[in-house]
């Protein structure tokens, strides 16, 4: 198991590697540009060259790339749909360029038109973005929150996507605040034991990649995205005790994106030592 976090790549993407190393992350995920914005952010081949050096010096592994958020496969619009996917596919150009595993990122909403109804055009966007890809490189779908119809609340409507792209190259991403927030009681042992069960009849463990391990703002059910720094929460260090112990997630890389703890009375910062550290303690006394 190893313990990492989203870091900050402001200054270059090689200041995401100091950072990681500051806070004790052994693995990673960045944003490949601005998360809020259409507009990409250059990088040039020297500057991901660098990267993947410096990753694979300061042994941190696997990198994984998170989507900007404005991405959205269920969008009734055609210039948005469009635009989300060139982003998707720029963002995986750019994993592969580093070296990293794949591309995280959030199906997005069809804002009330029902899952049935965008089902096909997830599915077409989904071939298109990896058929203009580099072959080393996944697409990985996160399990939503369940807020504002969002997709990807259930398992099943992942594991419907997959079975019908039916491709090596898409993975599954597990968010355990999305996760609890959307009803699946991850933080006592019987929650887990059906979540993991769920998880693994709709979409199978083979495909799971990755773990964003956040604790939650939002009680069990609550329906909304927002995430806590690891005790703190709604799941709670029982609750990361539980899910830190079970086989499934075992061998699975554990990335925070927690909004931290405030230091010297600065604001927090998103994902510190602190996190790391909780998480890195409770995996040990689970092991
Ligand atoms: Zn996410
Ligand atoms: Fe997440
Ligand atoms: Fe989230």
């Amino acid at each position: 198991m190893r313990i990492g976090a989203h870091v900050s790549t402001a200054g270059g993407l090689e200041k995401g590697i100091e950072r990681a190393q500051a806070m004790g992350a052994e693995t990673i995920q960045i944003f490949g540009s601005p998360p809020q914005s259409w507009r990409r952010k250059a990088h040039s081949l020297g500057e991901a060259e660098a990267f993947r050096e410096q990753a694979a010096a300061a042994d941190i592994w696997p990198v994984f790339i998170h989507g900007v958020y404005l991405v959205n496969l269920a969008t009734s619009n055609p210039e948005n749909l469009i635009k989300s996917e060139d982003a998707l596919i720029a963002d995986m150009v750019l994993n592969s360029a580093i070296g990293a595993k794949g591309v995280i990122f959030h199906i997005g909403s069809h804002r009330g038109a029902g899952y049935e109804a965008v089902f096909g055009q997830i599915v077409d966007s989904v071939r298109r973005v990896l058929a203009e890809t580099p072959e080393d490189s996944w697409l990985i779908l996160e399990n939503s929150a369940g807020m504002g119809d969002s997709v990807g609340r259930r398992f099943s409507e992942l594991g419907e996507i997959m079975k019908e792209v039916a491709s090596p190259r898409l993975k599954v991403c597990f968010d355990t605040q999305h996760a609890f927030s959307a009803g699946y009681d991850v933080a006592t042992a019987d929650g887990l034991a059906a979540t993991v069960d769920e998880l693994d009849r709709e979409v199978g463990l083979a495909h799971l990649v990755a773990i964003h391990a956040n604790d939650s703002k939002c009680p069990l059910s609550g329906g909304v995205d927002r995430h806590e720094n690891i005790g703190e929460g709604h799941i709670g260090r029982a609750g990361f005790e539980v899910i830190m112990a079970h086989p499934a997630f075992r061998d699975q890389p554990f990335l925070l994106e927690v909004p931290g703890f405030p230091k010297e009375g600065k604001k927090p910062e998103g994902p510190d030592k602190e996190n790391v550290d909780r998480l890195k303690e409770i995996a040990a006394a689970a092991a």
